[in-house]
């Protein structure tokens, strides 16, 4: 050990550094069970037609209370995944709550709005996730059509990787978003390749927009893009209500975000929903609907 260089001797003895690798070593040792006895679980956070104020989709959000660690953040959680290869057991058990909640949906006269999950882009080179997403909905028996998959350009950019899959989703009837649209990068040939049916412009670009005159014409020239390609744009992060009434003007057509809602478990959000359509009972259906 003696031998070895400063840099490796540093990482060795820093505490700070030892405490990260523990906290690691024991979040992916809990995975396992925490996917199995379903601990970790999709909570959803609404979408809203800006136009109409109506609740039209959802988006399933990774959650896990660890019992020592408290919240862990989705990123760790599917690092720690990707580790441990239980990638497609903790995707498949997102996918299995997305289809719990499309079989709630019509009994809230929501028969028509989409469920949304987040497929990382290293995902599609561990294994095949459009049959893993046949398979979960035809056991659940839901329609391809009400499920929708966002992902992100670093999966496109990666053609041998995902393209096939991504094709193999579309035909199959999946719905596409491009998440975290206008951070990364700039090559927009591939919206046209693909049928991205949805841009869901990143939270950076989107809270606080009435304050930034570059942000708005950024949105702006989204907008126009997604008119010219018949594609939805979506906002995600919107806050306050001079968020909403900015995107609104912009002509941007959903919209995601605290002011709204902050993401819940399904229990909550079926209270939620019968909240926000029963006008009388709370201000949460003012905000929908205002
Ligand atoms: P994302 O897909 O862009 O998801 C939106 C994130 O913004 C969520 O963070 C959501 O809680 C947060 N958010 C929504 N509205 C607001 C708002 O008004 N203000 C602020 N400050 N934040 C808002 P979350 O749940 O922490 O997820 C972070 C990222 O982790 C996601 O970004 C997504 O890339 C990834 N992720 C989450 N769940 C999953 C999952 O099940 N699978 C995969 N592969 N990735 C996931
Ligand atoms: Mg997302
Ligand atoms: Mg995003
Ligand atoms: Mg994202």
């Amino acid at each position: 050990h003696a031998k070895q260089t400063g840099r490796k001797q540093w990482r060795e003895f820093d505490p700070k550094f030892k405490q990260i690798t523990d906290r690691q070593r024991q979040i992916e040792q809990d995975l396992k069970d925490a996917i199995q006895n379903e601990v970790i679980t999709a909570w959803f956070q609404p979408q809203i037609d800006l136009k109409t104020g109506a609740v039209v989709s959802f988006e399933a959000l990774v959650r896990w209370l660890h019992p020592h660690f408290g919240f862990i953040s989705p990123p760790e959680i599917i690092n720690a995944a990707q580790a441990t290869n239980l990638s497609k057991a903790l995707t498949g058990l997102i996918a299995r709550n997305v289809c719990a909640l499309l079989q709630e949906l019509p009994s809230h006269d929501l028969a028509a709005a989409t469920v949304a999950l987040n497929i990382s882009p290293r995902e599609f080179a561990i294994y095949n996730v459009a049959e893993m997403l046949d398979d979960v909905t035809a056991t659940y028996g839901v329609s391809r059509h009400s499920v929708e998959v966002e992902i992100t350009e670093e999966a496109i950019l990666d053609p041998d990787i995902a393209g096939e899959q991504l094709r193999q989703m579309e035909t199959s009837g999946y719905r596409l978003a491009l998440d975290d649209f206008g951070i990364g990068y700039s090559s927009l040939a591939y919206l046209i390749s693909l049928n991205i049916g949805r841009l869901k412009i990143d939270r950076s670009i989107i809270t606080n927009i009435s304050a930034s005159s570059v942000n708005q014409a950024l949105v702006a020239a989204m907008v126009g893009f997604g008119r010219a390609l018949d594609v939805e744009i979506v906002v995600e992060g919107v806050e306050t209500s001079d968020d909403v009434r900015a995107l609104e003007a912009m002509g941007c057509d959903v919209a995601q975000g605290f002011y709204y809602a902050r993401p819940m478990p399904i229990d909550a959000l079926m209270t939620w929903l019968q909240r926000a359509s029963n006008p009388e009972q709370s201000d949460i259906s003012q905000r929908v609907s205002a």
